[in-house]
């Protein structure tokens, strides 16, 4: 709808403008929050004050299209994804604003591509959020909900950021690290690419120039290869007790770092292992002919998936898993 005051002011795809209270504050609603309470914006704030449940966006960016034009069954979707990241307010800097949230993948290692297989492909769904300062990587679980590990990308850290195919590549500053996020949603790809031609990534910057995790407690950067919060104290788990875990118990590392689905995987490969390395070292001792390979073969076979266990659980560990579920940050 067009109306002259949201003309004047700048305002797009609102359905009516209201001045209310006693402070005259601007109430906006919009048609895609039906039934909602409309925007309330201090007079003074203008547009940029914002806020789609309590997280601050920019419309404009949000809810349009890669040609900014307002599409409601992409505001829809996008509001959706909105509503799964409403954890991120403490996060935010002051004057941060979200511009879009996409669908994506953490990268794959070289070792899980062949290893794991594309099959557990689904424990690597991520949620990313443009903001105006820097990418939040939000590895989530397998209905994009969060897990208390978070990861930053800072726009004026990174030497460049475009979409390649399906994919977002990110090459850090100095191009000493490159990392790959697969499979970004392919509805959000060219929305993407515009929204990057709007980013300076040339900013000077003391700041880290690679993905950084944060701390879902108190939201500080976390040191590489650390396992407590030098801040707030969190303390997450650890790689050594991971690899301990493996070797000790069936399926222990996958346990240990709260994998599940794989630990149930992996616990039945390794009862049914233990069970032929059992049998055939009975048989073993009655001198049953084949059995010496049988024997063989178990213990190769075990040891093989101790060790893709091994190196799998030391690469989850660097997504810093609180010991314990960590406090919410203070809003
Ligand atoms: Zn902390």
């Amino acid at each position: 709808m067009k109306l002259p005051l949201a003309r004047t002011l700048g305002i797009k795809n609102c359905d009516s403008i209201r001045i209310v209270g006693p402070f005259e504050h601007l109430a906006i609603d919009y048609s895609d929050l039906k039934g909602e309470n409309p925007v309330i914006l201090a007079r003074t704030n203008g547009v940029s004050g914002q806020f789609m449940y309590g997280i601050p966006v920019d419309r404009d960016v949000l809810l349009t299209n890669h040609k900014n034009v307002h599409k409601k069954r992409l505001a829809k979707r996008r509001r959706k994804l909105v509503e799964k990241i409403t954890f991120l307010k403490p996060f935010l800097n002051e004057n941060e604003k979200v511009l879009l949230v996409a669908k994506g993948y953490s990268p794959v290692s070289t070792f899980e591509k062949y290893l794991i297989g594309w099959f557990f492909i689904y424990l690597k769904r991520s949620l990313f959020v443009f903001t105006n300062q820097r990418i939040f990587h939000i590895p989530t679980t397998a209905v994009y909900t969060y897990r208390n590990t978070i990861a930053q990308i800072i726009y004026s850290g990174c030497e460049s950021i475009a979409m390649k195919g399906r994919s977002l590549v990110v090459e850090y500053s100095k191009k000493t690290k490159r990392e790959k996020f697969l499979w970004i949603s392919g509805k959000e790809r060219k929305k993407i690419t515009e929204l990057l031609k709007t980013i300076s990534l040339s900013a000077p910057t003391d700041e880290s120039s690679e993905r950084t995790h944060l701390c879902p407690s108190c939201t500080n950067s976390l040191a590489k290869d650390t396992y407590t919060c030098e801040s707030c104290g969190l303390q997450f788990k650890t790689k050594i007790t991971a690899i301990i875990l493996s070797i000790l118990f069936p399926a222990g590392g996958y346990l240990y770092t709260r994998k599940y689905f794989l630990g149930f995987i992996s616990a039945i490969v390794e009862i049914v292992l233990l069970s032929v390395m059992g049998l055939s070292f009975m048989n073993l001792q009655n001198d049953v002919g084949g059995s010496i390979y049988w024997f063989l073969f178990s213990i190769v076979a075990l040891l093989s998936e101790k060790a893709v266990m091994i190196v799998h659980t030391s690469d989850l560990i660097k997504e810093f898993i609180p010991k314990t579920p960590p406090l919410q940050p203070k809003q």
